[in-house]
């Protein structure tokens, strides 16, 4: 098959990031994710399959709309919902609530709703699509230094698609990231090694039983995969987010830090990444359950963390 016509499902594509590598990058982020972390700033990335979502903030109200959406629904999955109030005009709108126990993301209320209140959160590209896209943001790469990420979810999980982005990228002089967790083959790893340039890559937790218990899957394979990519001569920056009583006790931040180091000259930075609760409201798009939430880490523990991981000679910052 050619590969340009190959299929993936992204959930986004973002232009002008200055946060997933050097540069100025667009970053395209692909769907579905083999792990679970509780605290994942992106939920709608999770997922396989495109999920409905619904931001009350643009919801008309079902007067206005005359309800629209809830004669759209076959499953009789939209009811009334709850009220909220118009920051200009002061004035009541009664929004709507997805049944989501009987919705099938059918997307037939996406279809009818013009504000966009509700919207289908996943799209195929072809091979050829995306990189045309990602090809109209090349003079700010040129510029910049930067380049094109390629995230998720887990991009990886999308294999042949990612590897042929990739390939087609860096056949135009692309300079080319990769964000990954880490948890994948070593065999789908390899083949797409020689197209990236840096690996953005995950490190969440050092205790496999840990990883396992929170996140859904255990860490050997990552872990492994860092080693095999260190020796193989890749550039990773290391990312650890750092997550209130999951990882961010002292024994864990010097293991993770002996880890780093004995990846030798392939680890180029350390990025520590606070956790924040701003992925809460993309929760309540998507779903009904409750979200567990912590407090964020100060910035006085943070540069303790930092500190601490720096006795290791590594290069670390602050995202
Ligand atoms: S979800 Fe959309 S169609 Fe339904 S009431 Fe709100 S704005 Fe109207
Ligand atoms: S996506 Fe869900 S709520 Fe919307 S029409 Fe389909 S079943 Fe109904």
């Amino acid at each position: 098959m050619d590969e340009n016509k190959l299929t993936g499902r992204l959930y986004d594509i973002q232009g002008f990031s200055v946060q997933d590598g050097p540069g100025v990058r667009t970053t395209a982020f692909l769907k579905g994710c083999p792990l679970r972390c509780p605290w994942c700033h992106s939920p709608e990335s999770q997922e396989f399959y495109p999920q409905l979502s619904w931001i009350g903030l643009r919801c008309q109200g079902t007067e206005l709309c005359q309800s629209r959406c809830m004669k759209a629904c076959p499953k009789g999955a939209i009811e009334l919902g709850g009220i909220r109030e118009d920051p200009v005009k002061g004035e009541k709108i009664q929004m709507i609530h997805v049944k989501r126990d009987l919705c099938d993301n059918c997307g037939k209320c996406a279809d009818v709703c013009y504000p966009a209140a509700l919207y289908m959160c996943g799209k195929d590209y072809t091979v050829d699509e995306l990189v045309r896209r990602l090809l109209q943001d090349k003079s700010f790469y040129e510029t910049s230094g930067g380049g094109v990420t390629i995230s998720g979810g887990e991009a990886l999980s999308q294999p042949e698609f990612t590897l042929a982005v990739l390939k087609r990228l860096k056949e135009e002089g692309i300079h080319t990231a990769l964000d990954t967790t880490g948890y994948a083959s070593w065999s789908t790893v390899e083949k797409v090694l020689p197209y990236v340039d840096l690996f953005l890559y995950d490190l969440k937790h050092m205790d496999s039983e840990k990883h396992k218990a929170v996140i859904g899957v255990p860490n050997e394979p990552i872990l492994d995969n860092a080693k095999r990519l260190a020796e193989a001569g890749a550039k990773l920056q290391v990312r650890i987010p750092v997550i209130p009583m999951f990882n961010d006790d002292e024994a864990n931040i010097r293991k993770t830090a002996e880890f780093c180091k004995s990846l030798g000259d392939a680890v180029v930075s350390v990025q520590l990444l606070p956790y924040h609760n701003l992925g809460v409201m993309k929760y309540l798009r998507i779903s009904d359950k409750p979200v567990a939430e912590a407090t964020p880490p100060s910035d006085e523990f943070m540069q303790k963390l930092k500190d601490m991981m720096s006795e290791y000679g590594l290069h670390v910052t602050i995202h």
